[in-house]
């Protein structure tokens, strides 16, 4: 499957790469080329892509395949009908390839062609039949955001009891209506909870919830990117069970990944967290939990062991190969040390620390220490929502306010919090930017709206104006799943709305 990307605003993510205009080229999952129109880039480079582009004109007719092989995805015999239909109809581009002896054809890896190529020697580019050639319009093309902290299944939870304080919100709403979900119903939740996360331009989210194997068929069904991590604690899932998940996950789908993990300090007893120090030696991995969320958390673990979550945590080798904390509201210097130390990644949640009152986390302190930090949403039920927009805008608000700094975390930063950094707290090092080689994970955003203009600064535009309504398409893995307000996962919205109705009905009644 080749898709190329053209007449685009190009955000790479990239150190100090600034915004230019291009196009990127799709081959299966991965970027193969990102190139900037530029005539000093050579006359060779020029003529092929005006070669490309008077495909592209002569073939609106491009387009209309695109779009059926869009509405082929949905499933996997039409998906294959719609190649066939891209194939035969592009009689255009057959001509041009009959008259290329440079020709690439449907066999040859167009990847392989770029770097056997003396690409940048001013050699002519070899024509390629596009499955898909998608004119940007000058709308920003750039890395997918990654949701470093969420509890996908708990979509069930939105909007059920909310406005109570945190521990009264767990014990009394959220544990007993957890304990009447089944695996099947995990699984058309964290659909659900896709559906969201395409919307606002989140192409891999780092996922904590009861029974992982749910999650991970949800997501692969969807085609979304997920690394799974495990909510071990007291009265679910074992240490041996985490290496099962463990062994398991980091092999069997390239949509998937695992890493350590354990829901927290406080929900552990000291014998599963040596279990959990022992995996992550046996493995030399990382781990990940909970982390200094509320002041309560703190004191509890001081209480019980003389020290704050995260000095504990690393007195028992949990942390010896890094890994990170989700929400890290309440550190010491010490706990920040340990962060240091470990190259842990601080992943914040500002949404779900302001709406159950834990508190504001001192990013820009992390920042200053070189401690990198991610961003996640954290589950449905605490948030509610699943939106990388206002989770980036409250990053840098709540940092100004808490600061007292207008001047504290700027919007390039926040912005490589929830991309590049997300990636690396991850383990997703492969999809962190747009470049030849790495996943063909990324956005489109549409700038031609109100909220988007002018154009002083993208960057800006982004976190402080920017909203899900400008995401016009997600790609995953190489492959459109939303585009213009319409899924391509395998399901309509429709039906799995209705299923996930079906659900909380029946906890409802059963509670
Ligand atoms: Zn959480």
């Amino acid at each position: 499957m080749r898709i190329r990307l053209y007449n685009a605003r190009i955000l790479t993510m990239e150190k100090d790469s600034p915004v230019f205009t291009g196009e990127v080229w799709v081959e299966d999952e991965k970027i193969v080329h990102v190139a900037e129109d530029r005539p000093s880039a050579g006359q060779a480079n020029a003529e092929g892509f005006s070669a490309g582009q008077t495909n592209a004109e002569g073939s609106s007719a491009g387009q209309i395949n695109a779009e059926g092989f869009s509405a082929g995805q949905a499933n996997k015999e039409g998906f294959s009908a719609g190649q066939a239909k891209a194939e035969g109809a592009s009689a255009g581009r057959t001509k041009a390839e009959g008259s290329s002896a440079g020709g690439l054809s449907a066999g040859q890896s167009l990847a392989g062609r770029l770097s056997a190529d003396a690409f940048c020697s001013g050699q002519v580019l070899p024509e390629v039949r596009w499955d898909m050639e998608l004119d940007c319009k000058g709308n920003l093309l750039m890395p997918g955001f990654k949701n470093a902290h969420t509890h996908s299944g708990m979509t069930f939870l939105r909007s059920y009891a909310d406005d109570v304080p945190l521990q009264k919100w767990l014990n009394e709403k959220v544990f007993p209506m957890e304990a009447k979900l089944s695996g099947e119903d995990i699984y058309h939740l964290a659909r659900l909870a896709v559906l969201e996360y395409l919307t606002s331009g989140i192409t891999a989210i780092f996922d904590m919830y009861l029974k992982p194997d749910e999650t991970a068929a949800a997501c692969m069904d969807t085609g979304m990117r997920c690394v799974l991590t495990s909510g071990l604690n007291h009265f679910t899932s074992s240490v041996r069970q985490q290496e099962e998940e463990y062994r398991k996950w980091n092999n069997a789908n390239p949509l998937i990944s695992y890493r350590l993990g354990f829901h927290s300090e406080y929900t552990c007893s000291r014998q599963l967290l040596e279990g959990v120090a022992e995996l992550a030696r046996q493995f030399k991995a990382p781990v990940y939990t909970h982390l200094a969320e509320t002041k309560k958390e703190v004191e509890g673990c001081r209480e019980r062991y003389g020290m704050t979550p995260a000095v504990f945590l690393d007195s028992l080798g949990i942390f010896e190969y890094g890994g990170g904390g989700y929400h890290c509201v309440h550190m010491t210097e010490e706990d920040m040390d340990v962060f240091k130390k470990h190259g842990m990644y601080a992943v914040t949640n500002p949404a779900s620390n302001m709406k159950l009152a834990s508190g504001t986390a001192p990013i820009a302190e992390y920042v200053r220490r070189g401690i990198p930090v991610a961003v996640g949403t954290d589950g449905p039920a605490s948030n509610n929502c699943l939106d990388m927009f206002r989770e980036m805008f409250l990053v840098s608000g709540l940092s100004k306010l808490r600061e007292e700094d207008a001047s504290s975390l700027d919007a390039e930063e926040v912005l490589r919090m929830a991309t590049v950094s997300g990636a690396g707290a991850m383990g997703l090092e492969n999809a962190d930017v747009l470049a030849a080689g790495r996943l063909a994970d990324m956005i489109l955003i549409d700038l031609h709206q109100p909220n988007m203009q002018p154009v002083h600064n993208i960057p800006k535009n982004l976190v402080y104006s920017g909203s899900k309504a400008n995401v016009c398409m997600t790609m995953v893995n190489g492959r459109i799943l939303y585009r213009n307000g319409e899924f391509f996962v395998g399901e309509s919205p429709e039906g799995i709305y209705a299923k996930c109705g079906e659900i909380v009905k029946r906890i409802l009644q059963e509670v």
